[in-house]
């Protein structure tokens, strides 16, 4: 899988339009600090999913996410980011050739939508396609300050999520809690229609 492109608009630093065109191999952002470099990692994230307003280290509110003005520029009222995949090995369980994710947050009313390839979704539908693809939420894909020592001192089961993740497990131990879930509200159900029966022998 390979991240092709970010688009970002009126997130955090990047008031304006932004296109980072990655090309194959490294990519290395360098720059003084303060100009917005954690911030392209911040809005990966926050594209895949990411409500933890702490982690994106940003204040209070999501909507603070959104470019609150500088000295030169106005505050804006929306913030969009889309990342564009390279799809051509099917990394993504999607016929497309390239999946395009994207997350937009309106300052007026502090609501978020999603869209995959321009298509509006749900957030659920997001962790479902990069679930198992390494790009879920708790992968090691994204490498943060702090992440690797986190890593080295997780206790075993938490540390083997990751290995879970990173071995395409995570979606069907997801979907057998979901089943055993409905098994137990028939079960529930079904006992409830005993009862009603027992009632009217
Ligand atoms: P360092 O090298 O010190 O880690 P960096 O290049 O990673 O810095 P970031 O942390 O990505 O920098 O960006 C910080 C900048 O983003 C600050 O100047 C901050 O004012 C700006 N910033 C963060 N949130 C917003 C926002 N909502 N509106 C406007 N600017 C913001």
């Amino acid at each position: 899988m390979f991240l092709k492109r970010i688009e970002l608009q009126g997130f955090k630093s990047f008031a304006d339009k932004t296109i980072i065109q990655f090309e194959n191999d490294i990519t290395g952002i360098v720059g003084p600090n303060g100009c917005g470099k954690s911030n392209v990692n911040d809005a990966i994230r926050w594209v895949l999913g990411e409500q933890s307003v702490k982690s994106l280290r940003s204040g209070s509110s999501m909507a603070d996410i959104i470019f609150s003005g500088s000295e030169y520029r106005k505050p804006v009222n929306m913030a969009k980011v889309t990342l564009v995949f390279d799809n051509s090995t099917k990394v993504f369980d999607s016929p497309f050739e390239e999946i395009e994710i994207t997350r937009q947050l309106q300052r007026s009313t502090n609501e978020a939508s999603y869209f995959i390839n321009k298509t509006p979704c749900r957030l659920k539908d997001i962790t479902d396609l990069v679930m198992d693809t390494g790009l879920g939420r708790d992968s090691l894909s994204i490498i943060t300050q702090g992440n690797i020592s986190s890593f080295a001192d997780a206790k075993p089961e938490d540390r083997r999520l990751l290995f879970e993740e990173a071995a395409g497990v995570s979606k069907y131990k997801k979907r057998k809690k979901i089943s055993l879930n409905k098994l137990n509200q028939t079960k529930e159900n079904l006992d409830r229609l005993q009862d009603i029966l027992d009632e009217l022998e």
